[in-house]
C-alpha cells in the first residue's frame, strides 16, 4: 500500500472522530442555550431555531404593523404565527407579551392560556411583566360576582403575588393586586372594598413585624449595653413616599365612599373606622389630607397651618424621640 493512502486513512478516521466529538459538543452548547429545545423540536435545525425565531418575531411585527383591526380572522393568524414562533423558541418573553396584548380583547382565554404558559416557564421567571398581564387580563375578565369572575379575581391575585415576588417595582403592579383582593369581597360595594383592601395592605405594612430596625450592640464604658433607641410607630416598617401615597388613597376611598353612599351604614362605619385608626398613628393636614411631620406648623402640600406635635416644650424645636431634647437638653420623659 502506498505511503499516501495510508496518510489519507488516516486523515479521514481522525476527522470523523473530531467531527463526533464537535457535534456532541454543539448539541450540549445548543440545550444550553435553549433548555427545553428537547421538548419542542426533533428537526435537526442545527441551531438556526433562534435565528428562525427572531425572523418569525420580524414578520409577526410587520403583520401587526398592516393590520388595522384584530377581528377573528386576525386573531386566529396571529394564534397560528405566535404557534410557529413558540415551537422554535418557547422562551420568548416579548412574544407572549405582545401577542397576548394583540389578542386579548378579541380573544381573551387564548390571550390567557399563552400568558399561563409562560408564566410557568422557568426560563421566564424572573420577567415580572409575564405573570403581570396574566393578572391583567384575568381582571379584565370580572365584570360582576358571579362564581366565573370571582374565578378570575382569584387566578389574578395569584398572577400579581407572582409579579410582585418576581421584583416588580412598579406602583400599578401593587394597586392591581390590591384590586383583585377587593374583587374578591363579593358582598361589598367595590368602593368599600377597594378601601378595606387597601386598609388591610397599609395595616400588613405597618405592624411592628414588617421592619423594626435591630439596635446595634453598642458596649459603653461601664460594660453596660446602651439601652435600645426608641422607635415610635412612625418609624417602623412602612414610611415615605410609599406610605404617603397609600394614605392619599385610603383617605380619597373614605371620602369618595361617604359622599357616594351617605345612606349605607356599613359604609359609614367602616370609612369611619378607618380614618380613626389612621388618624391614631398618623398626622394629617385637615385641609388636604396631606401626612405631615413633627415640628411641621404648615402643611408642604396646602400651606395651611396644621397642629404642631412632637417638639420639646422647653425650646420648640423638633424631636424625634428619646429621653432629653438634643437641641436644650430638656428632659422628656413624663413621670
Ligand atoms: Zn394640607
Ligand atoms: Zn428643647
Amino acid at each position: 500500500m502506498k505511503k499516501s493512502i495510508i496518510f489519507h486513512l488516516v486523515v479521514l478516521v481522525v476527522a470523523a472522530g473530531v467531527a463526533a466529538f464537535l457535534a456532541h459538543d454543539l448539541k450540549a452548547k445548543q440545550d444550553g442555550f435553549c433548555k427545553s429545545r428537547e421538548q419542542l423540536s426533533r428537526a435537526p435545525l442545527a441551531g438556526f431555531h433562534k435565528l428562525l425565531a427572531d425572523i418569525k418575531w420580524m414578520q409577526f411585527i410587520q403583520y401587526c404593523g398592516r393590520t388595522e383591526k384584530f377581528d377573528d380572522q386576525a386573531v386566529a393568524e396571529t394564534n397560528v404565527m405566535l404557534e410557529e414562533l413558540f415551537r422554535l423558541d418557547p422562551d420568548f418573553g416579548k412574544a407572549y407579551e405582545t401577542g397576548a396584548m394583540m389578542i386579548y380583547t378579541q380573544d381573551p382565554a387564548s390571550a390567557i392560556k399563552m400568558l399561563e404558559k409562560a408564566a410557568e416557564n422557568p426560563m421566564l421567571k424572573t420577567n415580572w411583566r409575564i405573570p403581570y398581564l396574566a393578572g391583567f387580563v384575568h381582571m379584565r375578565q370580572v365584570k360582576g360576582k358571579t362564581v366565573e369572575d370571582l374565578q378570575h379575581a382569584r387566578k389574578a391575585k395569584i398572577y400579581f403575588d407572582q409579579a410582585l415576588a418576581a421584583n416588580a417595582s412598579q406602583g400599578y403592579v401593587l394597586s392591581s393586586r390590591v384590586r383583585a383582593d377587593a374583587a374578591l369581597m363579593a358582598d361589598k360595594p367595590p368602593k368599600l372594598a377597594e378601601l378595606i383592601a387597601w386598609q388591610t395592605y397599609y395595616e400588613g405594612r405597618r405592624s411592628p413585624m414588617g421592619g423594626m430596625p435591630a439596635a446595634p450592640p453598642f458596649v459603653a464604658g461601664s460594660g453596660k449595653s446602651f439601652p435600645a433607641p426608641q422607635f415610635s410607630m412612625e418609624y417602623m416598617g412602612f414610611y415615605g413616599p410609599d406610605r404617603e401615597r397609600v394614605v392619599s388613597r385610603i383617605v380619597n376611598l373614605a371620602q369618595q365612599c361617604r359622599a357616594e353612599m351617605p345612606d349605607n351604614p356599613e359604609v359609614m362605619k367602616v370609612t369611619g373606622e378607618v380614618v380613626g385608626k389612621l388618624l391614631s398613628d398618623t398626622h394629617l393636614c385637615t385641609y388636604c389630607y396631606a401626612i405631615y411631620g413633627s415640628g411641621d406648623h404648615f402643611c408642604k402640600e396646602c400651606g395651611k397651618p396644621v397642629a404642631t406635635y412632637g417638639v420639646c416644650p422647653k425650646c420648640g424645636e423638633a424631636v424625634s424621640g428619646g429621653k432629653f431634647c438634643i437641641h436644650c437638653g430638656q428632659g422628656l420623659v413624663k413621670k
